[in-house]
């Protein structure tokens, strides 16, 4: 070999050995919350504990008591690993129209969800504990915030959901009652992690909320959810969710997917892009949903697919393979995460 081949022999090596020490460091260092500490809000955004608006992004867990199998500590790794995602969301089924959730047997929600909560701590990612209900059961609610606000409140990781989709026969000034009720509980041992509210018709009504907004406290966000390919959750919403933000409400995206409204139908890529794109560009952060195998279009693994992560593209389905890389994309090229790369 002659000298100078060698030495760009050498040079290629260096660099390939640099490279691959970097990779390293960032899929071992990426650590959402030893970045960005306690949350909050000021005016419409979230921000940091040092003040600078972020997004967060990633992937809700199916029904708790439907897909108990992927809550665990080995799922929640490989989504914050492989997936790169900077929230997960556990949503704890309480609702009388499912089989065995926290209404029936709540020792079992409990045992289920806080797997994922304290996976997440543990990992160093945050955690959206959503109540996943479609129904008022403010007494029940109260109760279960208050305990999770009394043991996780001191993490900054954690971030309360409580009420997930307010049906068409919600409305604001009866969700707004129930949401101060449950937020004054949680604010008795929590004084500053971020609540999410529900908002009315399946969380799609953000612009009447955004008139007559929670006054009071601190750190409150509200919902929207959108399933990219019906009609009605594309321009429109999007006209529904911009009239909000321009009144300055605080908006989360807690759920989200390519698909129709259902759950199922056609995935439509081109609008579910045209969503991503609308809502990195106002800086709302978003969850997509979810981990499951049910056979339907947003359910985004298959049934052969391990219950605990090291998933192959083989065994995810087409909706997982595009929120992954939404969110492999947007969360690694976030410019509060430069100092991984
Ligand atoms: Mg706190």
């Amino acid at each position: 070999m002659k000298k100078s081949t060698l030495f760009i022999f050498l040079l290629f090596a260096l660099t390939a050995c640099v490279n691959t020490t970097k990779t390293d460091n960032a899929q071992q260092e990426w650590a959402p919350v030893k970045i960005n500490g306690q949350l909050q809000v000021k005016g419409r955004f979230m921000c940091n504990e040092k003040g600078d608006t972020i997004s967060l992004r990633g992937v809700s867990f199916g029904w708790h008591n439907l897909w108990p199998r992927f809550y665990n500590a080995e799922t929640v790794k490989w989504l914050k690993n492989d997936w790169k995602c900077s929230v997960l969301r556990a949503a704890m089924g309480a609702y009388s129209g499912v089989e065995d959730g926290y209404l029936v047997n709540p020792e079992f929600a409990l045992k289920t969800v806080e797997k994922v909560i304290k996976a997440s701590i543990e990992e160093d990612i945050y955690v959206i504990i959503d109540w996943h209900a479609h129904e008022f059961y403010p007494e029940l609610a109260k109760e279960f915030f208050g305990s999770m606000a009394r043991k996780y409140g001191k993490h900054p990781h954690v971030i309360y959901e409580i009420f997930n989709e307010p049906t068409h026969e919600h409305f604001w000034p009866e969700i707004k009652v129930y949401a101060e009720e449950v937020i004054a509980e949680i604010r008795k041992y929590d004084p500053d992690n971020i609540i999410v509210v529900g908002t009315p018709h399946w969380a799609q009504h953000v612009d009447i909320v955004a008139e007559d907004p929670i006054t009071g406290y601190d750190n409150i966000m509200y919902s929207l959810h959108f399933y990219a390919a019906s009609p009605l959750h594309q321009v429109p919403l999007r006209e529904r969710l911009q009239k909000a933000i321009d009144l300055g409400l605080p908006v989360f995206i807690t759920e989200s997917s390519g698909c129709e409204h259902t759950g199922n139908g056609k995935l439509d890529i081109p609008e579910w892009t045209k969503w991503i794109e609308y809502l990195e560009a106002n800086r709302i952060s978003w969850v997509s949903w979810s981990i499951s195998n049910k056979n339907e279009t947003c359910s985004m693994i298959l049934p052969r697919g391990s219950y605990e992560g090291g998933w192959d593209t083989d065994v995810i389905k087409p909706t997982g393979v595009q929120s992954r890389e939404y969110i492999r994309f947007y969360n690694t090229t976030d410019r509060n995460y430069e100092n991984l790369r």
